[in-house]
């Protein structure tokens, strides 16, 4: 079994689930894609461009480096890799990155709405606001950049205009449901805004609670993982005993 074997497999799995459930927007395609961060290296393992999740397998995923070069792998890495990049570059605190094409964050992303706080425990776990990725073209440098901008707000879940969503977590199957509870919130902010009657939020004072608590979490898991690093650092540095 090789080094990335268990971050491929985690992925691989992931990837179906989300496909399977309909989040990439249709069950049978290739839209969307999955990475998870190789813990203490610069490299993460990302889903290949254009194939279909239910005939993929652990050796299609592919492995990259933070410059972007194959690291393992035959096929070509999703033409988003980049912006997956652009997440593990600006926010310590993310360890796994899904990208979708869930169908109502979709419908708030042609309308440009973002979502409000609308409930404790969806704004525990994804912070103040789900903002909105303004658009650009897939695979774009412009649209990367856009992402970089908007992580810099330290939540968990965006909807990218015109496109799809993001979301970003400490490992996959966290973010996973940070997919699930998007869904739920786009969707039922898209039923209330439907009645045309005016939609309640959190008080303020509740919001800035809990999105600090969100940030507590974010800078926990920092220090973890950079003592975990000093830690395998150590390690490498200290000859074996008995030698
Ligand atoms: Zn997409």
């Amino acid at each position: 079994m090789g080094r990335f074997d268990d971050c491929k497999l985690q992925v691989l799995r992931i990837s179906q689930r989300l496909s399977s459930e309909g989040f990439f927007g249709s069950k049978s395609g290739s839209a969307g894609n999955v990475s998870m961060l190789v813990a203490g290296e610069n490299a993460f393992v990302v889903t290949p461009t254009r194939m279909r999740y239910d005939i993929m397998t652990v050796d299609d995923i592919c492995v990259v480096d933070f410059e972007l070069r194959r690291i393992e792998g035959e096929r070509k890495p999703s033409i988003e890799t980049p912006m997956h990049l652009a997440a593990y570059k600006s926010r310590a605190d993310v360890s796994a990155v899904i990208h979708s094409h869930q169908t109502y964050a979709s419908v708030l992303g042609v309308l440009n709405m973002p979502i409000p706080p609308l409930f404790d425990e969806v704004t525990l776990a994804v912070g103040n606001i789900i903002d909105i990725v303004p658009y650009a073209l897939s695979g774009t440098r412009e649209l990367h950049d856009n992402v970089a901008r908007k992580l810099a707000n330290r939540c968990h879940c965006y909807i990218i205009q015109n496109h799809g969503a993001l979301c970003v977590g400490a490992n996959l199957d966290q973010t996973y449901t940070l997919v699930e509870l998007l869904e739920k919130c786009a969707a039922i902010y898209c039923h209330a805004l439907a009645t045309g009657r005016p939609v309640t939020v959190l008080p303020e004072n509740i919001v800035a609670q809990l999105h600090a608590a969100v940030i507590a979490r974010q800078d926990r898991e920092i220090a973890r993982k950079n003592s975990a690093a000093a830690e395998s650092e150590k390690d490498a540095r200290e000859p074996e005993p008995g030698r």
